[in-house]
């Protein structure tokens, strides 16, 4: 199979605007990480990126990222998984195995369950806490208000390595706003790593102080559309 053409070129491009988004913001490239996000692409079109240094990958499903990556674990020394979208706690044991990061720690049964698996397995990925920064009814992520009880919760209840936030704006409000939400909460929760900005955005994010944006299409191309959250 052919690899689709431009993947290179788009995560050159990607790279690029990041760099010169941090340095605008006067801030060090190197604070931010880029999380190409590879969800619903096969290996054969993640391949180019992986050629090209790329090793930091995001996916949305357990069962994709256990179909697609421990075999290439092998072949790309330093590859980094982060686990970007909601976890079923009967996915908690296969996530734990799979990635390296958990983003989307969103609710306190699976604080709890995650802390089971941490003891039972003796792998401890990094977390992160979703935040539903817009409070949308449909979409996955404590409340802000719920925010600092939580997180203390994560700390002390569960003892979880919780590193920082994760937000997915609501798609049509300015995101500026919902990143700067976030980062407050970071700050005075002590919290280094802030998860934020994504294909349209993510420029935006670095200069509220993104250190991790997660960008599938702008490298990848479109995914086929999924249906709307029910
Ligand atoms: C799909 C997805 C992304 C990437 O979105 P693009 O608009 O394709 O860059 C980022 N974050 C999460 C949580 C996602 O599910």
């Amino acid at each position: 199979m052919i690899a689709e053409p431009g993947t290179a070129d788009n995560l050159a491009l990607v790279r690029a605007r990041i760099a010169g988004a941090a340095r605008a913001a006067g801030r060090d490239p190197a604070e931010v990480t880029l999380v190409a996000v590879s969800k619903t692409k096969p290996v054969a079109l993640v391949r180019p990126a992986l050629d090209a240094g790329q090793r930091v990958f995001g996916e949305n499903r357990v069962q994709e990222a256990e179909d697609k990556w421990p075999a290439l674990r092998d072949r790309f020394p330093g590859l980094h998984l982060h686990l970007i979208g909601p976890l079923q706690t009967n996915k908690v044991t296969s996530a734990v195995a799979v990635c390296d990061v958990i983003q989307s720690v969103d609710r306190p049964k699976l604080a709890r369950h995650l802390a089971r698996a941490f003891d039972r397995t003796g792998r401890r990925p990094d977390c992160l806490v979703q935040v539903n920064t817009g409070e949308e009814p449909q979409k996955a992520g404590i409340l802000p208000g719920e925010a600092d009880a939580f997180l203390k919760d994560c700390r002390e209840v569960y003892g979880l390595p919780v590193r920082g936030l994760m937000c997915i704006p609501p798609f049509d409000e300015e995101p500026a706003l919902h990143f700067a939400l976030l980062r407050d909460i970071a700050a005075r929760n002590g919290l280094p790593v802030l998860s934020m900005g994504m294909s349209d955005d993510y420029e935006t994010a670095i200069r509220l102080g993104a250190t991790h944006v997660r960008v599938g299409t702008a490298i990848f191309g479109a995914r086929p559309p999924v249906k709307p959250q029910s």
